[in-house]
Formats: C-alpha cells, structure tokens, sequence
C-alpha cells in the first residue's frame, strides 16, 4: 500500500446537506487528489460546499462529475498562502493560465459589488478541469 494514501484524513463538514453532496455524487479524480493534497499540505479541510445544483450556467458544483468544492478560507491562519500554495503546486488549464485552481472569494453580502455567483462569505473555491495537473518545474 501507498504509505501516502495510509495517511489520517481529517475532512470536515460543514452540515449535513454538505455530507450528502459529498456522498450521494460522483467528483472528478483531479478534485479529490486536491483536495488530499490540501488534506497533507495543511492538516485539515473543512467542506463548505460540495455538489449543489447549478445556480449560474456553467457552476462547477453542479456538473458531472463535480468539479468544484469550497473550503473555509477563515479555518486557517492565512488563508492567502493556501491559495497560493495550491495555485503554485497545481495548474488548472494550461491553455488558460490565467484561470486558477484556488479562488478566494471575499463576498460580504452588503456589498453590492460582490459577485451573487460565487456565494456569500470568505470561502475558498477549488475547481479543476480536464486539463487540471501538477505543476512541473519552473512551469
Ligand atoms: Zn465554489
């Protein structure tokens, strides 16, 4: 056995409707290899949102499979160096650089420039792509 995949798991859920999107839907392979990478790199990840249906056109947290999940950016101390680091060690579309992986979404809902897509509060939204992979050196 892989002594990587042996390790403890510690994914948090935010409610139960949040455990039944994980459960009852397929997510893609590339978002689940993240999402253990996150798991390793910062020692846990609390879901905040996982497949709902799609409330714009092309959400990633509707499609099949599911392509993307958030996590609560304020569980960690400095929720820009996990942004960072997952955007450095993964590349979403390398025919696309300039879309990301790890978005951080700072909507407060009074603030009427927020955008009411990427929902309400800080959260940190993982998506992948077909495309999606590691990084290689100095890429
Ligand atoms: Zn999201």
């Amino acid at each position: 056995m892989n002594k990587e995949n042996n390790l403890m798991i510690d994914i948090r859920l935010k409610n139960q409707n949040v455990f039944m999107g994980l459960a009852l839907h397929i997510f893609h392979i590339r978002l689940i290899e993240i999402i253990c990478w996150i798991n390793r790199t910062f020692d846990f990840i609390l879901l905040t949102e996982t497949f709902r249906h799609q409330t714009h056109s092309n959400d990633l947290h509707g499609t099949k499979p599911v392509r993307a999940i958030d996590i609560r950016a304020w569980a960690y101390q400095n929720p820009i160096i996990v942004v960072r680091a997952i955007n450095k060690k993964f590349i979403y579309d390398s025919e696309r650089p300039w879309k990301k992986v790890a978005v951080y979404h700072q909507n407060n809902q009074k603030d009427p420039k927020a955008n009411p897509k990427t929902g309400i509060g800080y959260h940190l939204h993982i998506q992948v792509h077909p495309n999606t992979r590691e990084r290689m050196n100095g890429e």
